[in-house]
């Protein structure tokens, strides 16, 4: 999953990353900034001021 331009700190890029164990998280590719559980549910609801979800299939 990719979000264009949904950075809070520089509105960059987010991607969606996954661990070796499983684990997810989603983090910046221009600054590095990975996002808070807070942030990920705000990312992840439907109508919100976030823009829309951009699937990477
Ligand atoms: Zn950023």
């Amino acid at each position: 999953m990719l979000w264009l331009h949904a950075c809070p700190r520089c509105a960059g890029d987010l991607m969606e990353e996954q661990g070796y164990r499983g684990e997810v998280w989603i983090s910046c590719l221009q600054c590095g900034a990975v996002l808070t559980g807070e942030d990920e549910a705000a990312l992840r609801a439907p109508g919100r001021t976030l823009r829309e979800p951009v699937s990477a299939a």
